[in-house]
Parts: structure tokens; sequence; C-alpha cells
């Protein structure tokens, strides 16, 4: 009874190996989410906060405390400066922030670019707008994913609105460099778009790699929306408090769109990560090394049972090639290894347009869990070697 537009987006493999792993008690490192709490600060905050009686509607732009955070966090990180009144929106995690942004931005005459492999909600927002749907990509350069230049050229029109991007990139856990984004801001120029820039991530990079925002392009404040979620920088992706900002007149749109369809949400919640962008840099830096840590230590279990892997450079994610193990279909193995050697992983299938041969032999393995838990994953995952 689905929807026509909303048919190809309703189900995918992710759910099917999401609920596989749950059924057969697979370590699952397939869905992206830590299995350890935020700062306890953070919590303390949110908990007060509703035994102070802060538990009705908040403002809809946010309640203040978080919006005048937001500013200065990302003024620290990025020297992007913003009014926290007309230029921050509190949003439903980021995935309200970039279905506002779409929705609330983009005519259905228009057409949008999304580069493959993406984040899964991008197609069915583009979908729900009743807009065009362009597929630029990655492509693997040497030990990494890097931006396909051509192809994004090839995806913008005349009737391009806007460009999604997403760095650092899930699934290919790539942090883009400055030239790919430079690439980008010149196609938004020439054919007058936005970017909509997917930056869940961007506290989340390791080695030498730094995150760069496509904001802090020259001339691209103007054009540029920029998401970031308490999720994946605090480990409370259930919470679900996310934010967008950018120039008044593009936030404006977000928030037309935005306010109907959750109109706010959680008012301790957002109290609680005023707090902690406040008071918890330290905590997030930490965060860090934890994470490349276990990038480390996910990359020796798998590269030890025989897959090939592209260097991470950001993100929760190890992009694996299962060739040499005899596997190309990679869709059918992730199928099927719950229930043969108890671990969950999931194919690039649901991030691209067309499961094509340059996708179709690609496994994404998270790596934000426990040391134990990934040891078990490895203890399972050598059945794979014999
Ligand atoms: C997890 C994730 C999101 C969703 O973030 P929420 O704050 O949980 O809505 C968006 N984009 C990317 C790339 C993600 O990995």
């Amino acid at each position: 009874m689905t929807v026509r537009r909303l048919e190809p987006h309703a189900t995918t493999i992710f759910s099917e190996v999401t609920q596989l792993a749950a059924r057969v008690g697979a370590v699952n490192l397939g869905q992206g989410f830590p299995d350890t709490d935020g700062p306890a600060s953070m919590i303390e905050a949110a908990v007060r906060a509703m035994r102070e009686g802060h538990n009705q509607y908040p403002p809809g732009t946010g309640v203040p405390e978080l919006r005048h955070a937001i500013v200065a966090h990302e003024t620290e990180h990025t020297g992007l400066v913003h009014d926290p009144d007309t230029e921050v929106l509190v949003t439903v995690g980021a995935t309200e922030a970039i279905a506002g942004a779409v929705v609330g931005l983009v005519e259905p005459d228009d057409e949008v670019v999304v580069i493959e492999p993406y984040y899964d909600s991008y197609a069915a927002t583009v979908a729900m707008a009743g807009a065009t749907r362009r597929a630029a990509r990655m492509v693997r350069s040497g030990d990494h994913f890097r931006l396909d230049v051509d192809s994004l050229r090839a995806a913008f029109s005349p009737r391009t609105r806007a460009v999604l991007v997403n760095t650092p990139h899930n699934p290919t856990g790539a942090v883009l460099p400055r030239e790919d984004l430079a690439q980008i801001a010149a196609l938004c120029h020439e054919f007058d778009a936005i970017a909509i820039s997917d930056e869940v991530y961007e506290h989340l990079t390791y080695d030498h790699n730094e995150h760069v925002s496509i904001a802090t392009l020259p001339g691209m404040a103007e054009r540029t929306l920029r998401i970031s979620s308490a999720g994946k920088m605090l480990n409370c992706t259930g919470w679900k408090i996310g934010w967008v900002t950018g120039p008044a007149e593009l936030v404006a749109g977000v928030r037309a769109a935005k306010q109907y369809m959750s109109y706010t949400a959680g008012t301790p919640l957002q109290l609680g990560v005023a707090h902690a962008l406040s008071h918890e840099g330290e905590w997030i830096r930490t965060l860090r090394d934890g994470m490349q840590d276990r990038r480390d230590q996910l990359v020796d279990i798998l590269t030890g049972v025989g897959l090939d892997l592209a260097v991470t450079q950001g993100t929760y994610f190890l992009t694996a090639d299962p060739r040499p193990l005899g596997v190309t279909d990679a869709a059918s193995w992730c199928l099927e290894l719950p229930e043969r050697i108890g671990v969950a992983a999931v194919p690039f299938a649901p991030f691209t347009d067309s499961y094509s041969d340059e996708w179709s032999h690609l496994v994404r393995f998270a790596f934000c869990k426990r040391p134990g838990v990934l040891e078990e994953a490895g203890l399972r995952l050598r059945a794979l070697a014999n």
C-alpha cells in the first residue's frame, strides 16, 4: 500500500540483516551505533532538566541554551559565525535536518545530486520531495576513497538545486580533502546550487586527516546548510538531537518543513546536549582516540582473515572487499554470515542507486563497539579463514 515514490525505499537489506542478527544472536557490526554511554554530565544535565520541570514543548527553533552552544562549538571548530536566533535550527537528529532541507528547499522540478554510496535516507528524502535524484560517485583511489570529479560534473545540470555532501563519509570512511570540496563548491557556483552538508562525524577523523566543512570554502557560507548531530558526537544516537546552521533564508526553508514534521522534540535532552557541547570538549577528543584504537583493532581482525580493506580516515566504518575469500556477491554473503559464523555486516546495496559491479562486492563493518565485543567478533570471524 506504500506510495509509489517511497516503494523502492520501503524495506532494505539493512533491516533484513539487523533482524537476522537479532534472531540468531550475532555480533552486530552492521548498524552504526555505539554500545557505551555519552558523558555522565550530559546525562545528569538531562535528568536534572526533567526533574526541574523542563518537560513541555521547547521553542520551535530549539532551546536557546542549545542554539547558543551550537554556535559557540561551531565557531571554535570551523571559524563560522552564526546568529543563534535566525541561523540555527535544532532538529530531530541529522535525519530530520536533511529531510527538512530537501522538502523545504527543493521543488518537484528540481534535481538533487547525491554521491554514491550515500547515507540511505538521502534517496528516500529526495523521493518524498518529488524531486529527481542524480548520482555522482566516490571511487577507490589507492588505499582509500575519493570523489570521482568527472561523475560529479556529469551529475550537475541547470536544474540542480542542491548537492548532498557527506564528510567524513559513511559508508566508505573517507574524509574529503579540500581539493574535492573545492570541486563541489565550483559546481555549486556555476549552477547556482546549494550544498546540504552532512557532517555528523565531524569529530571522528583519524591519523593526520582533518575535517573540512564545505561551508568554510570561499563563497560557500552563503549557500551551505551545515548539519551535525549529538548522536555520533556524544554517543547518544537514541536521543535524536541534531541541528542545522546556515544563512537565515535557507534555515527558514528547513524550518518551514520541520515545523510540520515533528514541530519540536526533547526539551530535557536538548538541555543535556547544550551542557555537553559547552563542557565536554575533552570527552569528545578522547572519544576520537578511542575510536581510532577500535578501528585499528578491527583492521587487524579483518585483514587477519583475508579481507581487503580500504583505509578508514573517519567515521565508524571500515569498507571491506571479501573477494580474496572467493565472495563476489556481498549481499548474499551478508545474509548468510549471521547464521554461519555469528557476525553481521551490511553490503553497500542500500547506499547505492545501481547495485552494479562497482559496489556489489563491498561490505561495511562498524567498529564503534567495546573492545571485548570486537574481540568476540574476531574469534567468530576466524571461521572464515579456515
Ligand atoms: C547516523 C547518520 C545520520 C543520522 O543522524 P541522526 O542524528 O541519528 O539522525 C545522518 N547522516 C549520516 C552520514 C549518518 O551516519
